[in-house]
């Protein structure tokens, strides 16, 4: 993850909004967020977006710690 440079709009599909984050295109389909293709392995979010990956990924790290208490 990393910032995004001026003038670079977000990937997620029907959002025309300035990227502030580049995400892998992985962790955005985590997020099950809706992005355009993209030939880079590379995804540009938006704040509104960004905040969505953010839970969804605290989430997924949150349910591996609980997988490995368990077992
Ligand atoms: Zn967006």
């Amino acid at each position: 993850m990393g910032k995004v440079d001026k003038g670079v709009n977000c990937s997620v599909k029907g959002c025309s909004k300035q990227a502030v984050r580049s995400l892998n295109s992985s962790d955005a389909k985590k997020a099950k967020l809706d992005i355009e293709q993209n030939k880079l392995n590379k995804v540009y979010v938006c704040e509104d977006h960004y905040k969505i990956v953010k839970k969804a990924l605290k989430k997924d790290r949150q349910a591996e710690k609980w997988r490995r208490s368990v077992f």
